[in-house]
């Protein structure tokens, strides 16, 4: 049996599933900071609750020469060596999706994007069955 501790859960196969949660987490983290920073209860000035927070890791293990990426490296959180010879605009990532229910109008928010467009897979509605209709915000 094999023993599996954190950082074989951030460096491998489970990174991108545990990623959105330590974002929120972190989110979580600068709220309460900040509200006890203050100690009024109230919002800091200038804060903003939509903000969003995203956890950057430094000295990962391991290097690999992008020539040597392979899809078994999909979804873990690797560092990639080479050299930038071109360059092309940024282009904005899906990462989160709200999504209307067609067949009773619930809203469902946070539907996690899986490397492709990614409807919720069952509406939120307990009394609604619908797995296939919604309507992307
Ligand atoms: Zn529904």
């Amino acid at each position: 049996m094999t023993k599996v501790n954190e950082s074989d859960y951030i460096n491998n196969f489970y990174f991108f599933r545990l990623y959105p949660y330590l974002c929120s987490a972190l989110k979580t983290f600068v709220r309460e900071r900040c509200m006890a920073g203050g100690g009024t209860g109230e919002k800091p000035e200038g804060s903003d609750d939509d903000k969003e927070y995203y956890v950057s890791f430094v000295d990962v293990d391991g290097a690999y020469n992008m020539r040597k990426l392979s899809t078994a490296k999909i979804g873990s959180l690797v560092r990639v060596v080479g050299q930038v010879v071109r360059t092309h605009p940024v282009h904005p990532e899906l990462v989160s999706g709200i999504f209307t229910c067609l067949d009773c109008q619930t809203v469902i928010t946070d539907v996690e994007q899986q490397f492709k467009y990614t409807q919720p897979s069952i509406c939120r509605n307990p009394v609604c069955n619908n797995r296939s209709r919604y309507d992307y915000l």
